[in-house]
């Protein structure tokens, strides 16, 4: 690790992440002060904690040679935006935004209008009072960093490389909690999936996700991601392998103990599976329910 990665790596401590077998946890972090996160790096957290968002999303605020970019300006909170500007300062020069989940995008256009800076993703035709952006490919590069599509979670996905391998992964990949991935047409777990391979083989050394603390071990926590989910697949096709059941019954005996505002997102994720499946031609459905095919 270089001495500015050590920097990075000591600095994103602040304040510490603990784990949990391979998922990271940190206190709830203060708002709308930026905390040092490495050498031109630092994040402001959006006030919106919760059981899908963790501690809130963190905006991301990265120098380069022609300013400041903000990845994910997160909520439409006044303080929050205010604390990204006076951050910034007059050097804001584009709005990144890793995809259209409000939690992420519902403060570009207020911060675009306030600012000036040009807001840029793969799709955000529908985001309103956005007239302009700019629209991003993978490959492309803006703001010193790589554009890397990676569908699945949403398929207008992106995440952001710097190029001394420091990767802001998104919801794509987060240390405290695995990402929700709806079926088609809002996301796709094969997608899911292939994007969690190449981004485990680029073997950055430093990522830093929307909800969380830093990841110092990116290979091997998207390696535990991956068998996780082939630990959940074969739980579903455990369920299914006696008679057929329904989706409610897969989802009450494959994830078990569920908190009550987590089974919306749990049966998202399990319906992706089992279009997976089926898709697969391992699982069909029919007016029994869900079965393995032969
Ligand atoms: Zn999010």
């Amino acid at each position: 690790m270089s001495a500015r990665l050590a920097d990075a790596a000591a600095a994103v401590r602040q304040p510490s992440a603990r784990r949990r077998g391979w998922r990271l946890s940190e206190p709830p972090p203060p708002c709308a002060v930026p905390l040092p996160a490495g050498p031109g790096i630092r994040r402001i957290v959006a006030p919106n904690p919760g059981p899908m968002t963790y501690n809130g999303t963190n905006s991301w605020l990265i120098d380069w040679e022609g300013g400041v970019a903000v990845i994910d300006p997160g909520t439409e909170d006044a303080a929050h935006l205010d604390a990204i500007i006076a951050e910034a300062g007059p050097h804001l020069s584009h709005i990144l935004i890793t995809h259209t989940h409000s939690d992420h995008v519902a403060g570009a256009a207020s911060l675009a209008r306030r600012t000036g800076a040009p807001v840029a993703g793969y799709a955000l035709d529908s985001q309103p009072g956005l007239p302009d952006w700019i629209r991003l490919r993978d490959g492309d590069r803006i703001a010193g960093l790589e554009v890397v599509h990676t569908p699945g979670h949403s398929m207008d996905h992106l995440c952001f490389a710097r190029d001394d391998d420091v990767l802001f992964s998104g919801d794509h990949v987060m240390g405290w909690s695995t990402s929700v991935v709806p079926p088609p047409p809002h996301g796709d777990l094969v997608a899911f999936i292939d994007s969690l391979r190449r981004i485990r083989d680029r073997d950055d050394r430093l990522m830093l996700s929307a909800h969380g603390p830093a990841i110092l071990r990116p290979r091997e926590l998207v390696q535990n991601l991956l068998d996780h989910r082939d630990a959940r697949e074969a739980s579903i096709a455990a369920v299914l392998s006696s008679k057929p059941a329904s989706l409610e019954t897969v989802l009450g005996r494959a994830y078990f103990n569920l908190r009550p505002e987590l089974l919306t997102p749990a049966r998202s994720n399990l319906l992706s599976h089992l279009n997976k499946l089926q898709a697969e031609g391992r699982a069909v459905s029919d007016a029994d329910g869900w079965r393995l095919r032969g």
